[in-house]
Parts: structure tokens; C-alpha cells; sequence
């Protein structure tokens, strides 16, 4: 097996992970098989607790890992599924070191960072990367060289490095190539002290990563590859693209993928980029454009949308249209009602979330998309919330509600799971991961997927009550989805509405280039035919 580490230097959100997995799709396109691993260095067991607003979205895997949005980076660009093994937290590892010690397994040692803390780091890496029987193994060090934090990992990966050989590892730093305004010159002294940085932990880099805002000069990377020891041809630029999907093209037209597989003594199988570049070229050159509104409450930070966006993405070039996202706060809704915001939409999102700020906004956002024939897709806590609107304005309970919102409401239309009941942690205890799902026949969800069987994902606590089902549906709100022998609803869809669906599950985050996510797709494209009628 061959290893490409990708570490990163001077700051962070460089988009490290873009570049490791644009890697990871060019020496996937010449035929071999990648994998992937991402260390996050901070103390946490997983994402599962973490605020989106500080990190971006929990991205969940199929095993109910809830992991780092960048673990979705890499299953959309290498279109595989990982699992949570393949997310290494410093949590995980202290809980396994600390764990073993109590058991005594260190037979009285004095337990320390090197050698017990990195032996578990490279225990768990190689038995990912065993079991993942890849070709190639990219694994992404998060965080800054020079990080306390980060320091057991990069001693891991020192050692890693002796015991596989030199020859079947690349070591590819990111940096930042800063342009000084004044002079408009590109400055390389911050990567030069990185990679000092570096070289002091014992690692030299095979490959230089330079993002900014434009390609570096050539003068710039011939002083990188003097000053820092790296050949020219792999001292790399990559400025600001306005897709990600371009990045591995930007790599790919630097001879990066030609570069590597003769640094790593691999011979080509196959030439699979121009399926990628097709792709790009229809995300590139969009032949409409629809406007679709998002409403949440993490809208400042659109990484917590990620995989929305592309969702996105991927359904606009399968339907042919570049979707404008209309970021909308459901707090303003509240305050200037829905139709200040949405009247531009051609269609309406409603994502997950959790806890009572702004879900009376939203609720206003489906309400106004119910009545207006204005295509909705609710996602998760946009589903329960679609159920709620449906009780509280169609079947008269005005307190409809769940009781994540309000534990004393009379009609608790959306209720703990049962087997929620008494659980207090909140770290990994929601439902997670893929679950099966029947859809009923000849429904929208039928005809967008194509099949009467699916497997979705899922990080949930709430769901449908079930005490309220026959009267909801007597009104017209079908569940036309539903798990685990029909006991759990998954689906609800609004007949005689253009496009009305809602899904207890997360269908963005299976969502691929090529792939994409059907509900995301059948909100584009219903949005697409209305916008159509509308001219
Ligand atoms: N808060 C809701 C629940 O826990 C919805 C969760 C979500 O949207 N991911 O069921």
C-alpha cells in the first residue's frame, strides 16, 4: 500500500482537505483505489457534540459515525463510503490509551505520549488502512504544523513513514502564499518557516501545495523548491477557484497525478478524468439558474450547509441549472414575515436542526410554501417541522408541536424516540447512520427515487408520533416512507401540491457528483418547471 500524507502550514482553513481529496481523485481516475483517513487533533471523541456554528455541519457515515465535514469532502470525491474508524480524534485515542491502562494491558509501564499515545495513533491507521484494502491511503493531518496538539500525530506519521519506506509515502504540505497589497508581491518566508517546522519534527515534504489568490509566479516556486528542497514539478499551485470540483483539474494541469505515481513507482490503469471534467464543465456552464431558499439558523456560516450546498451542486448539473442558494435566517421571518424573504424563491429547503431559536420562522417559511405551491423539501427537523405546520393549520391543534420545543404541549406531533427515553448523554445517542426505508408505491418518493427500497442516513432523537398518523393522513399529509416495519415515519408528501416532500432522513449526505441526491434533485427540478411556468 502507498500512503499520501497531507499536512498543512502557516494557518488554517487553507482547504487542506479539498486538496487532499482533489489527490485523491486524480490517482483515482488512473485506476487505483483510495481511501482516506482524517486525523482531527482536538479532544473531542467525534463532531457529534460540536456546534456547527464553531466547525461547520456533523457529517454522519453509515455506520453512524458523526464525523468532520471533510470525511464528506472525501466520499464525494472518491465516491466510497468510510467509516468512523476512519476519523481519528486525539478523544479517540486518549479514551483507548486510558482505557487500556485501566485494564493494566501496560503491565505497570508508566503510560506517556511517545511511545503509547503514538503506538495507538499507528495501530489505528494501519488497521484502517488494512482493512480498507486500498491501493492508496491519504491521510489528511488537521490542524497547523507547529500545534501542540497536532505534535503525537506528526511523530506518528515520522514513524509511520520509516516503517512503510520512504519510497511508498508523499508528503504534501499546504501553504499560504500571501501577496503583500503594497508591493503585489507573492511572499514565501511563511512556507519556508513551516516547512523548517516541519523538517524539525523530522519530516521532509515531497510536495508543496501553494493556495492564494492567483497562481504563484514562477519566480515563487522556484525559491520554494531551492529554500524548501522540493523538486520544481511539485511545487503546486492552487489559487481560488470558483468550484471545488476544479481543483483536482488545476492539480491534474501541473502534472501533479504524473508526478506522483512516478514518486510513488505506480503504473497507470486507466485515464478516468474526463468523466470528471464533463462534470465540471456542466457545474461551469449551466444552460438556467433557478433560485431556491434556505432556511436556517447557521445561515452565517454556510459551512454548516455543506453538504447541502453540494447537493446542490450535483443536482443543478444533473438537471441543467446553476441554483442561486437564498441564505434566509428564520429568526428574520419571524420578524418581517416569510413573504419579505421568499418571494424570490422558486423553491424552498428547510435543513435540520435542533433546539427552539427560529423554528417558529420556519414554520412560517413551509406554511408559506404549503399555501403558495411553492416546491419544499424538509430535511429532518425541516420534515417534523413540515408535520407540525400540517397539525397546527389543518387539523386545528394550535399547540401542535414537538417536545424537543415544548415538552407540555397537548399535541406533541413529532415525540422522543422511544428507545430515547432515558438516555443523557449526548454524544453518539441519537439514531444514527444508514437505515432501510420502504417507500409506498407510485408516490412522489417512488418516483424520485426509482425504487421502492432505499438506505438514507440518519441523527435524529424525535420522530413522528405515531399516535397522530391516521388523523394527519384523513387531512392529506401522506406518509408515503417509513422504517423499521412501518414503524417509524420517514417520508411525508402533499398531494395536489407541485412539490411538497419531507424526509426524516439526511439524503444530502449520500449525495455524489453524478449522484445526486433525488430529493434535491426533485426540488430543482420542480422549481425549474415552475419558474418555467411563471415566464
Ligand atoms: N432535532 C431533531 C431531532 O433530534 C432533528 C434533528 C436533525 O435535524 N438532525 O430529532
Amino acid at each position: 500500500m502507498k500512503f499520501v500524507i497531507v499536512t498543512g502550514g502557516v494557518l488554517s482553513g487553507l482547504g487542506k482537505g479539498i486538496t487532499a481529496s482533489s489527490i485523491g481523485r486524480l490517482l483515482k481516475s488512473r485506476g487505483f483505489s483510495v481511501s482516506a483517513i482524517k486525523i482531527d487533533p482536538y479532544l473531542n471523541c467525534d463532531a457529534g457534540t460540536m456546534n456547527p456554528f464553531q466547525h461547520g455541519e456533523v457529517f454522519v457515515l453509515e455506520d453512524g459515525g458523526e464525523v468532520d465535514l471533510d470525511l464528506g469532502n472525501y466520499e464525494r470525491f472518491l465516491d466510497v463510503d468510510l467509516s468512523s474508524a476512519h476519523n481519528i480524534t486525539t478523544g479517540k485515542v486518549y479514551r483507548a490509551v486510558i482505557e487500556k491502562e485501566r485494564r493494566g494491558e501496560y503491565l505497570g509501564k508508566t503510560v506517556q505520549i511517545i511511545p503509547h499515545v503514538t503506538n495507538e495513533i499507528l495501530l489505528r491507521i494501519k488497521t484502517v488502512a488494512r482493512e480498507s484494502r486500498a491501493d492508496i491511503m491519504l491521510i489528511e493531518l488537521g490542524g497547523t504544523v507547529g500545534d501542540i496538539e497536532s505534535m503525537p500525530f506528526l511523530e506518528a506519521a515520522r514513524q509511520a513513514i520509516i516503517e512503510v519506506g520512504r519510497e511508498n509515502v508523499v508528503v504534501v504540505h499546504t501553504t499560504l502564499i500571501p501577496v503583500l497589497s503594497t508591493v503585489g508581491e507573492q511572499k514565501t518566508k511563511p512556507t519556508q518557516h513551516s516547512v523548517k517546522e516541519l523538517r524539525a519534527i523530522g519530516i521532509q515534504p515531497d510536495m508543496i501545495v501553494g493556495r492564494g489568490n492567483r497562481p504563484m509566479d514562477k519566480g515563487t516556486r522556484e525559491k520554494i523548491h531551492q529554500f524548501c528542497d522540493v523538486p520544481l514539478e511539485a511545487v503546486v499551485s492552487a489559487p481560488d477557484v470558483s468550484s471545488i470540483y476544479q481543483v483536482p483539474l488545476v492539480l491534474e494541469d501541473q502534472g501533479v497525478t504524473n508526478y506522483l505515481i512516478k514518486r510513488l513507482n505506480l503504473e497507470p490503469r486507466a485515464d478516468e478524468l474526463p468523466g470528471w471534467r464533463e462534470f465540471v464543465h456542466r457545474v461551469m456552464n449551466p444552460p438556467r439558474a433557478v433560485n431556491i431558499a434556505v432556511v436556517g439558523k447557521y445561515v452565517d456560516l454556510k459551512d454548516s450547509y455543506l453538504s447541502h450546498i453540494e447537493a446542490f451542486h450535483h443536482a443543478g448539473a444533473e438537471a441543467g441549472a446553476k441554483v442561486n442558494l437564498i441564505w434566509v435566517e428564520a429568526e428574520d421571518i419571524e420578524k418581517s414575515g416569510a413573504d419579505n424573504h421568499l418571494r424570490k424563491a422558486q423553491g424552498v429547503l428547510v435543513p435540520g436542526g435542533f433546539g427552539e431559536r427560529g423554528t417558529e420562522g420556519k414554520i412560517q417559511a413551509i406554511q408559506y410554501a404549503r399555501q403558495g405551491g411553492i416546491p419544499f423539501l424538509g430535511v429532518c427537523f425541516g420534515f417534523q417541522l413540515a408535520v407540525i405546520e400540517f397539525c397546527r393549520h389543518n387539523l386545528g391543534h394550535a399547540d401542535a408541536n414537538s417536545s424537543e420545543l415544548n415538552p407540555k404541549t397537548e399535541h406533541p406531533v413529532v415525540d422522543l424516540l422511544p428507545e430515547q427515553k432515558g438516555v443523557t448523554d449526548l454524544g453518539g445517542t441519537m439514531r444514527l447512520g444508514s437505515h432501510p426505508i420502504e417507500l409506498k408505491e407510485g408516490s412522489t418518493a417512488h418516483r424520485l427515487y426509482g425504487t421502492l427500497r432505499i438506505n438514507e442516513r440518519h441523527r435524529h432523537r424525535y420522530e413522528v408520533n405515531p399516535d397522530f398518523i391516521a388523523e394527519i393522513e384523513k387531512k392529506g399529509l401522506l406518509f408515503t416512507g417509513s422504517s423499521d416495519g412501518g414503524r417509524r415515519m420517514e417520508v411525508a408528501e402533499l398531494p395536489g401540491h407541485p412539490h411538497f416532500i419531507g424526509s426524516q432522513f439526511h439524503p444530502e449526505l449520500k449525495s455524489r457528483p453524478n449522484k445526486p441526491s433525488r430529493l434535491h434533485l426533485g426540488l430543482v427540478k420542480a422549481a425549474l418547471s415552475l419558474s418555467l411556468r411563471a415566464q
